[in-house]
């Protein structure tokens, strides 16, 4: 059976592994010119600079996710860098009982119950419940790899998940709790001010916290040497050694149906690749609305096109520096409040700024330099989108405004790097949607909205279309990598069940 598959993105790779390991004959078909999507790195200079990868859950033995990456790729040739600190925060209002400004989020839970309660031992209460609610969620596997198992493992695998009763009672416990509503329990103004600023400033379920540090703590969720690019690009190499194929530089524009079944890609040069079976890998609203025009689309999926039920992720605005400095002892991923709130040309204002610098990782710059990189969140997306489509001048322009003052406001948190500034680099949503078409340069497809594991309206099937399958990180809220593999991994079950082949998987290595 032949399956063509939209987009070499990690969810369209993923699938593709799969579905060569069962047999089926697949090729992919994509817009660029390299693999990975989102999940991309790019270098100028000496530098290389990273669009994606911050952590990666399940670096490390013991959880599914690590089982689902070395399906997919040989693990050990990766190595991680599990950082000590996840995140520093200068605070603006508040010092710690020392005269400090600066919080530290440990990654080790121990350290950081020790940090927070010797900080304010009037709240170890509420602290050692957060820590708590972390040790629990580390005798769980999130989320179990659920394959088809013979009876007999299946009700073992059912007396096991009774088990994650006691996970269900932390979560409905935990549920409503906010990093907003954790910090109002919390007597000390310092640790408040801390968790409030703990995601710039919004306000997130609390197991957007507690989740990521109970992995950390096992440094289960490093960061791959080598960036986000050459991550991609092994995941690419297990897919041609399956026996894949990728057409690159082949944009689908349509993908052609018959009888209310899916039929064909058409490509450039109006050139029309048949299939038994078409999978879209990539954006949805492009797949839905453009590919498909609109013709398989429910009730639900229309609200989601009319912004009616799910919010976008955020799109990002991106500096990217090369510095020739060496930055060592400056704090790998730092946030501080800045003394003018700074007022993007999209409308949005920024009163703090996030600096990123990659002094952990020897690929990205040659010894005594290094890739700094400065990201601003915005929902207006379609501001840059829209100036680079109809005034690419002022498109320009706009940029260079920003990227002026934000290199004033970073050389000044630096010390002086001006004079050390070799490369200087901006990706605006538009950039982010011109090579990957994610719908107003969505940065992990849907936020998840109040329910956290609600899931999207974007299934892994169109209504009415046969001979067809969805996947991308936005059929699941949240998005990210893991959701990437999972729905590229689930997919690819899915078409096997429905062909009656057993599904198997194996390990990747040479
Ligand atoms: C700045 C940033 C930071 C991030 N940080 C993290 C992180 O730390 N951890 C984490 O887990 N995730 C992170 N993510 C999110 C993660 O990168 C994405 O969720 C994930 O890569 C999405 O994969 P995907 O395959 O679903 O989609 P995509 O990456 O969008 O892949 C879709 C592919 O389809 C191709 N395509 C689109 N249209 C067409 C067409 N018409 N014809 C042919 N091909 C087409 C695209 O070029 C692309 O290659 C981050 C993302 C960004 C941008």
């Amino acid at each position: 059976m032949k399956i063509n598959i939209i987009g070499a993105g990690i969810s369209g790779l993923t699938a593709g592994c799969y579905l060569q390991m069962n047999g089926f004959e697949t090729e992919i078909f994509e817009k660029h010119s390299i693999p990975g999507g989102l999940c991309t790195s790019w270098k100028k200079g000496d530098y290389t600079f990273d669009g994606c990868v911050h952590w990666i859950l399940g670096s490390d033995k013991g959880s599914s996710f690590y089982k689902m990456w070395t399906e997919i790729l040989d693990m050990k040739k990766l190595s991680f860098h599990n950082h000590d600190i996840r995140l520093q925060i200068d605070l603006k209002n508040n010092v710690n009982r020392y005269g400090q400004k600066t919080f530290y989020l440990y990654t080790n839970i121990d350290q950081l119950q020790k940090y927070l309660v010797d900080l304010s031992p009037e709240d170890k209460k509420p602290i050692d419940k957060i820590i708590k609610s972390m040790r629990i969620m580390q005798k769980f596997d999130l989320p179990p790899v659920m394959d088809d198992l013979p009876p007999l493992q299946s009700m073992l695998r059912g007396i096991k998940m009774l088990r994650y009763l006691e996970f269900l009672y932390w979560f409905l416990r935990l549920k409503n709790e906010t990093n907003f509503t954790f910090a109002k329990k919390l007597k000390n103004p310092f640790l408040r001010e801390s968790f409030e600023m703990l995601y710039d400033g919004n306000e997130v379920s609390m197991f957007v916290l507690t989740m990521p540090l109970s992995v950390f703590d096992r440094k289960s969720a490093g960061y791959p040497i080598g960036g986000s690019f050459s991550f991609a690009k092994k995941i690419e190499e297990s897919y041609l050694k399956l026996g894949g194929k990728i057409h690159y530089n082949t944009p689908v524009k349509k993908i052609n149906t018959e009888n209310g079944a899916a039929k064909s890609l058409l490509v450039r040069n109006n050139k029309v690749h048949e299939a038994d079976v078409i999978l879209s890998a990539t954006d949805w609203h492009f797949t839905a609305f453009d590919a498909l025009e609109g013709k398989y689309i429910d009730d639900k999926m229309q609200k989601l096109k009319d912004l009616k039920n799910l919010e976008v992720f955020y799109s990002v605005i991106q500096f990217s520096f090369g510095i020739a400095a060496d930055l060592k002892d400056i704090a790998h991923f730092s946030r501080f409040p800045l003394e003018q709130p700074l007022v993007s040309p999209d409308g949005t204002s920024y009163e703090r700024m996030e600096v990123h610098v990659y002094n952990y990782d020897p690929t990205f710059a040659p010894e005594g330099k290094t890739s700094v990189v400065v990201s601003y969140y915005t929902k207006n997306a379609d501001y840059w989108i829209e100036l680079r489509k109809n005034d690419r001048t002022s498109y320009r322009e706009k940029k260079k405004e920003f990227s002026d003052k934000v290199i004033d406001l970073l050389d000044k948190r630096l010390g002086g790097i001006k004079d050390k500034l070799e490369v200087a680099d901006m990706a605006t949503p538009a950039t982010f949607h011109r090579y990957t078409n994610n719908w107003k340069g969505s940065t992990q497809g849907w936020l998840p909205s109040a329910n956290m594991l609600a899931p999207s309206p974007v299934k892994y099937t169109f209504p009415g279309l046969k001979n067809f399958y969805f996947s991308s990180h936005w059929n699941q809220p949240g998005g990210g990598l893991p959701i990437a593999i999972k729905t590229g991994r689930d997919v690819a079950k899915i078409i096997c069940k429905e062909n009656k082949v057993p599904f198997r998987t194996f390990r990747q290595k040479d």
